[in-house]
């Protein structure tokens, strides 16, 4: 894991340590959305990623930008999209 993917990572751990998050990730899990950019979370690119959000509650698009960063990049099947 690079330098740049910890930097994600702490920034996640931060959005993921705020109060508001516990009831934003049951809403998530019961709409289908992601508890981090509110989105919707239908489409996964595999199954590794769909458990994942089944655990986490965090979209593709989160998943890509907060967890795989630059080591799946050239694994992406999805056009990238501007936030
Ligand atoms: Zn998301």
């Amino acid at each position: 894991m690079g330098e740049k993917n910890m930097e994600r990572l702490d920034e996640l751990i931060r959005i993921l340590s705020t109060p508001a998050m516990r009831t934003r990730h049951s809403k998530a899990m019961s709409t289908r959305t992601c508890k981090i950019c509110d989105g919707p979370a239908l489409r996964f690119r595999d199954a590794v990623s769909s458990f994942e959000y089944r655990v986490s509650a965090i979209c593709q698009d989160c998943q890509d930008k907060y967890l795989y960063a630059a080591d799946r990049r050239s694994n992406q099947t999805m056009p990238p999209r501007p936030l």
